[in-house]
């Protein structure tokens, strides 16, 4: 199934939390970017559109400034966003850069999707930047949002994106391999949940634990994400974007994940 909608989606928004992003050394993964950027070209060569939607401001800068991480201040928290998302930027550049490919920083908060001329720009903008052969990297404007530093929303962001750019897919890539019955981290026989065609169902059947390290959303801001997707008649997959060529291997079908469908 998953193999399939790779195929047949045109238009693919790819979301990647910060867990995947960072490395064991808590840095940008530069070697995960380049990888993907590699597969990300393969998928437009075959004549598809890529969006990404990036976390990892957040821990980019931690690497850059250490001496604020102790520092629970909201501002300093922002600071260091505001620091970090130029390192990501730069790491997403350089990942892209190497097959001749240019990004764009869009840096987006929840009321702007709720001012018709804003949107307006932000789909015009989306449309000139793909058609351009351009990436486009959204992330949440964390200097303006304080709310997205405590509770971290970047999946409902992906969701929003993807129904603004009028996607075909989202593929919410994390450091798990999908959605599982109760979290393999605190359970190690949790059984992965390949479909999903009733979010409702699966809210009341699987046990959601804590989140960990850098990751923010959890979850329960996937399934958001996705049931928000969905009833745009958007699919979305929950995979892991840690796994060797992932965007391959899931559409070769080597790699499982979880697939939510209409
Ligand atoms: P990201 O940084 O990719 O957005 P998060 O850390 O916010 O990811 O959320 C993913 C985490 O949610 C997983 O690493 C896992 O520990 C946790 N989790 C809790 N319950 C579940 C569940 N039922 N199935 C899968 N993951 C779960």
């Amino acid at each position: 199934m998953i193999s399939q909608l790779i195929e047949n989606a045109r238009k693919i928004i790819f979301k990647f939390g910060s867990n995947t992003l960072a490395g064991n050394d808590g840095r940008i993964n530069s070697a995960l970017l380049s990888e993907f950027a590699g597969q990300a070209v393969e998928l437009i060569k075959k004549g598809k559109q890529i969006v990404i939607v990036s976390s990892g401001a957040q821990v980019a800068g931690l690497s850059k400034m250490d001496k604020w991480a102790r520092k629970q201040d909201i501002h300093y928290r922002q600071a260091l966003c505001a620091v970090g998302q130029v390192e990501l930027m730069d790491a997403w550049s350089n990942a892209f850069e190497q097959y001749g490919f240019r990004i764009a920083q869009i840096p987006l908060t929840r009321e702007d999707f709720n001012d018709p001329n804003r949107t307006l720009n932000m789909r015009n903008t989306l449309f000139t930047l793909v058609d351009e052969g351009v990436i486009p990297i959204i992330n949440e404007n964390d200097t303006v949002s304080v709310e997205e530093i405590k509770i971290g929303d970047n999946d409902t962001l992906a969701a929003r994106s993807a129904i603004l750019w009028s996607a075909d897919l989202l593929i919410l890539f994390s450091d798990i391999d999908g959605l599982y019955d109760k979290n393999p981290k605190e359970f190690p026989q949790a059984a992965l949940v390949e479909e999903v065609r009733s979010i409702e169902e699966v809210r009341k059947n699987i046990m959601i634990g804590k989140t960990n390290s850098f990751g923010t959303g959890g979850i329960t801001t996937k399934l958001d994400a996705a049931e928000l997707a969905l009833s745009y008649g958007i699919a979305a997959i929950l995979a892991h974007g840690g796994r060797p060529r992932c965007v391959e291997a899931l559409a070769s079908g080597a790699q499982k994940g979880t697939v939510f469908l209409v």
